[in-house]
């Protein structure tokens, strides 16, 4: 054992501490034993292996299924001066050998591979030959047939157990339901007695994400004012349809936003020119299908906007789990109207799965409706849905502008009977014309204008009424039919609602629908004052990736550079103590950031 964890930590990632179980992962796979890691996004997962590789003799191997990655990842290593590698089938043969050469002779660090690579052509032959510090196999879920990430080729992979039964393995992942987990643990054969394994599982909160939903009115102007709180940062806007987010990347670029267009429909080259500009450049939004996604480890993602319902909560966390990794404040928000979740039922319906999966998936999108309209903490009903726990979190919509809410049992009974007295098959916008008292071709041609409940409720107003609606379906008095024409009948539970046993409290939505929540409170990234010397950073941090074809994060955090704005360092001394410059980088760009601070 050549250097202490902690002291690589200092000196080669320029971080003070460890973070959450880091030091006791660390610990236990420098001592040589198996691990298993559930770390949300952003934990800090990387460290967990890439410390104990360089603390060990050999080399570290990284199974990775993300090609697409590993070069940013490699590079990431090499500007702090580790040795690293990869090997996967976009290198050419003579790039190949060169590092199987460098692994025989030590001289490397750390390598990732694909599965598929580490397993065909004989490469276990030429690992046999080189001294391995341990194994790796990051998203390790894949492994679960149950998982939507399946990968064949990871079930083969408890073959390093059995061929390599000295050299510690460390699984990691963000997915950490029971099922997935067992399933790592036994597919691996992570549970064999005579070594010391041990499973590590950290808290699902993501602190420094903002959760906002708000109710659809007019979706793109609302996004443009969302879009107005995050100038010039990068972010997710993700769509259900293709021809959405065509339409909306159009629209935002006409409003002088740079934005991007990503789903399966375009072209592969284009797609992959897309994911290129959106690692490599500053304050780009990318309007996407969940066709962008896996595996998006750019750290400075500033926010993850829903313009569509996603299939269910689980999605929705893996979404927007894809904003702020680099622990800075971001914002999950989203909009959604009842027009969305009767579009989930349908999509449902439609489908092919067996009626017991249909069920599973029913139950999912009640329970991300619950969410919607919640008048609790929003991380609450998160972590709640994932078996875990916390405080009113002070940092979603609900916590910071508490939700009045009302007696609206009078209403619900308005609606209710309006919902049975036309026959339960109608949607809610000609329900809502019944209330108010429209005059439509619809009500008259159904004789709807005849009916006791016809202009009862036009007090409420179509707003409010529409918020009710949408309650009522998110409380099961209400129940979308399954066809998903949006139809809407009576819910087990509303005969003693009706018969006035029962009273309900709903939220009373305020002009927060309309406008999106007001953006009071603005977590601010960067102190005002230094933010112009921020952006110049940013700049020559920019300039300083373009000469090196690199993403401009694997030169320096933006938690970095708003550190050297705050701090003002003036000589490299003080600039190394700060978070995130390690010895390499402070050689490389050091001098470079300095010249920007002592320019301003
Ligand atoms: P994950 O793989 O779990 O999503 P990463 O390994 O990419 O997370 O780490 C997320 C971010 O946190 C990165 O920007 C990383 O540099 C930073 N980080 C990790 N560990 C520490 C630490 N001990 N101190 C400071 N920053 C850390
Ligand atoms: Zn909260």
């Amino acid at each position: 054992m050549s250097r202490r964890p902690l002291e690589i930590l200092r000196t080669v990632f320029g971080y003070d501490s460890f973070r959450g179980q880091q030091a006791e992962i660390i610990d236990h796979v420098v001592a040589g034993g198996d691990a298993l890691v559930l770390m949300p996004t952003g934990g800090g997962k990387s460290l967990c292996y890439q410390i104990p590789a360089l603390a060990r003799d050999g080399v570290g191997i990284v199974v990775s299924p993300l090609i697409a990655l590993m070069q940013d990842q490699v590079e990431a290593l090499r500007q702090l001066g580790v040795r690293a590698a990869a090997l996967n089938s976009t290198l050419a043969y003579e790039e190949s050998r060169e590092v199987l050469r460098q692994m025989r002779a030590g001289a490397i660090d750390l390598v990732y591979v694909a599965p598929e690579r580490l397993l065909g052509n004989g490469l276990m032959d030429q690992l046999d030959r080189c001294r391995i510090a341990l194994f790796a196999i990051d998203e390790a879920h894949c492994v679960s047939q149950w998982g939507h990430d399946f990968r064949p080729d990871y079930l083969q992979l408890s073959v390093l157990h059995d061929r390599y039964p000295q050299v510690p393995r460390i699984a990691l992942t963000a997915t950490a339901d029971g099922p997935t987990r067992k399933d790592i643990v036994e597919r691996l054969k992570l549970d064999d007695p005579s070594r010391d394994s041990r499973i590590f599982v950290a808290g699902f909160d993501r602190p420094n994400i903002r959760y906002r939903v708000a109710t659809k009115r007019n979706t793109k102007a609302q996004l443009l004012s969302f879009l107005e709180e995050h100038e010039g940062e990068a972010g997710i806007v993700y769509c259900m349809s293709r021809g959405k987010v065509d339409e909306i990347a159009r629209w935002l670029v006409e409003q002088g936003r740079a934005a991007l267009p990503y789903h399966a429909g375009l072209d592969k080259t284009v797609r992959a020119a897309h994911q290129e500009r959106f690692l490599k450049e500053e304050g780009l939004v990318m309007v996407a299908t969940i066709a962008f996604g896996m595996g998006i480890d750019k750290p400075n993602v500033r926010f993850v906007a829903h313009l569509d319902l996603p299939k269910s909560l689980e999605a929705y966390y893996q979404e927007t789990g894809r904003a702020g990794r680099d622990g800075l404040p971001a914002e999950a928000w989203m909009v959604y109207g009842l027009e969305d979740v009767a579009k989930l039922h349908q999509l449902l319906e439609s489908s092919e799965a067996p009626d017991a999966q249909k069920r599973i998936e029913r139950r999912k999108i009640d329970a991300l409706l619950g969410y919607c309209e919640t008048v609790r903490c929003r991380r609450q009903v998160l972590l709640d849905y994932f078996g875990d726990r916390c405080d009113p979190c002070g940092n979603c919509d609900t916590c910071l502008e508490p939700v009045e809410s009302f007696d609206a049992t009078v209403e619900a009974q308005m609606a209710l009977s309006a919902v049975y007295r036309t026959g339960q098959r109608f949607g809610a916008a000609h329900l809502i014309d019944v209330l108010m008292g429209a005059d439509t071709e619809k009500i008259r041609s159904f004789g709807h204008d005849k009916l006791s409940v016809y202009g009862i409720g036009k007090a409420v107003g179509r707003d409010r009424w529409r918020s009710i609606l949408r309650q009522l379906v998110a409380h099961g008095l209400l129940v979308v039919d399954m066809a998903g024409h949006g139809g809407l009948h009576l819910g087990e539970d509303c005969r003693a609602i009706l018969r006035g046993e029962r009273r309900i409290e709903l939220r009373r939505d305020p002009a927060r629908g309309s406008r999106g929540p007001a953006p009071r409170d603005r977590a601010h990234l960067v102190d005002p004052a230094d933010e112009q010397l921020f952006q110049a950073l940013r700049q020559r941090r920019l300039e300083l990736a373009r000469e090196q074809g690199v993403p401009p994060y694997v030169i320096f955090h933006d938690a970095t550079l708003i550190e050297i704005a705050r701090d003002k360092p003036r000589d490299l001394r003080s600039l190394s103590r700060l978070p995130g410059v390690g010895r390499a980088k402070l050689e490389r760009y050091g001098p470079a950031m300095l010249e920007v601070v002592a320019s301003r």
